[in-house]
C-alpha cells in the first residue's frame, strides 16, 4: 500500500493534513469534515486496512493507538468526556480503508449511533 491509499499519502506528507501528534508508530490529524467541535483521527503509520485486517501481531500497535487517542483527548481538554470510534467495513460505515480511531468531543454524544 502507499500511493493509492489516502491516509498512507497523509503519512507520507504528499497530501496535507492538520497534524496534531506524531510518533514512530502513529499520526493524529484533524478530520476534514468534523462531526463534533473536536474531531481528530489517530492512524497507524503502517497500512492496516481495518480492524478486520489486523493480525495478532498488531495487538501492541492497536493498544498504542487507543492510549495515544486518550492522551490526545486530554491535550485537547476534553475533560467532560469524548468518544473513540473505529468504523469497520460497509456495515460499520468505514469509508477510508486505512484503520483509524476517531476522537470526537466537545459536545454530548447520543446513543445508539446511527
Ligand atoms: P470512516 O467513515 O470511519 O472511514 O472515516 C473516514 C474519515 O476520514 C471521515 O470522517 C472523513 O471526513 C475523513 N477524511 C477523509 N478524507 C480526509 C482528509 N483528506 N483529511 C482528513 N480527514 C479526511
Ligand atoms: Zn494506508
Amino acid at each position: 500500500m502507499g500511493a493509492e491509499c489516502l491516509f498512507c499519502r497523509i503519512v507520507a506528507g504528499s497530501i496535507p493534513a492538520k497534524r496534531v501528534y506524531e510518533d514512530e508508530l502513529c499520526l493524529a490529524f484533524a478530520d476534514i469534515n468534523p462531526q463534533a467541535p473536536t474531531h481528530l483521527l489517530v492512524i497507524p503509520k503502517e497500512h492496516i486496512a481495518s480492524t478486520a485486517h489486523a493480525e495478532a501481531t498488531h495487538a501492541a500497535l492497536l493498544g498504542h493507538l487507543v492510549a495515544k487517542a486518550a492522551e490526545i483527548a486530554r491535550e485537547a481538554r476534553l475533560a467532560k468526556g469524548y468518544r473513540l470510534v473505529i468504523n469497520t467495513g460497509d456495515d460499520g460505515g468505514q469509508t477510508v480503508d486505512h484503520l483509524h480511531v476517531h476522537v470526537l468531543g466537545g459536545r454530548h454524544m447520543s446513543w445508539p449511533p446511527g
